[in-house]
């Protein structure tokens, strides 16, 4: 099995566990889910999810985040780890995408990883989760599962996606992204992956090498 086919597995099989994966952030636009990202470094999808339905009440775009200035912003996402230079970052975003891209998100990760605060990983969880396009979300889940199952050997994410890219096609990318991501948060954990609840022992390198052999010498008891 080559590594296409591998992949078409995996998506098929976890499609059955996830039929409809989704990013952990709760957005309803592309302008949403930017800003999301750019809060949610270093910080727990869960609670940037309470703050932004907060911000979000009062602010539908680019415009009304600039109106809020600094101190305006700031006092709203306060609960979020690094917020003042998460402020800034958002504040310049916004200028931007005014000045740049009238006001509009654009849905190019070329384009993206320009603004403030937009790096490779936000810029492709941006056209994946918004705009739907192909994107390879190499969030921390991502990696560690494609790591396991053996799909990539690199561990950084911009080698990840530079790796993955090579040898996926596009089409596949934010199934898979989306797929692994779920597949990492509620099976294949970080500490201790529940392998006996995981369909893709069979295609997992990190199974056959240290699960497998050590159940297989388990003594059976009398
Ligand atoms: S078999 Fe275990 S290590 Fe491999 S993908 Fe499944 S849960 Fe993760």
């Amino acid at each position: 099995m080559d590594i296409v086919q591998k992949v078409e597995e995996i998506i098929r099989r976890l499609k059955k566990l996830y039929p409809d994966p989704k990013l952990e952030l709760e957005y309803e636009n592309e302008f949403q889910l930017l800003v999301m990202a750019i809060m949610a470094a270093q910080d727990s999808d869960k609670k940037i999810n309470r703050v932004a339905k907060e911000l979000f009440k009062t602010v539908d775009g680019p415009q009304k985040i600039l109106e809020l200035s600094f101190d305006g912003l700031a006092q709203k996402i306060s609960s979020v780890r690094w917020y003042r230079q998460k402020t800034n970052k958002i504040l310049e975003c916004c200028k931007i995408l005014i000045e740049e891209f009238d006001g509009k998100v654009p849905d190019d990760v070329e384009l993206l990883v320009k603004l403030p605060g937009v790096g490779r990983k936000t810029a492709h969880m941006v056209v994946g989760g918004a705009f739907k396009k192909p994107a390879l979300i190499t969030d921390r889940h991502f990696i560690r599962v494609a790591n396991r199952l053996g799909l990539t050997k690199e561990t950084k994410p911009e080698k990840v996606e530079k790796d993955l890219a090579k040898k996926i096609p596009p089409k596949y990318w934010l199934d898979l992204s989306l797929l692994l991501i779920n597949h990492g948060k509620n099976i294949c954990l970080a500490r201790k992956p529940l392998c006996e609840k995981c369909p893709l022992d069979d295609l997992c390198d990190y199974y056959q090498q240290n699960v497998k052999p050590a159940r297989d010498n388990i003594p059976i008891s009398s």
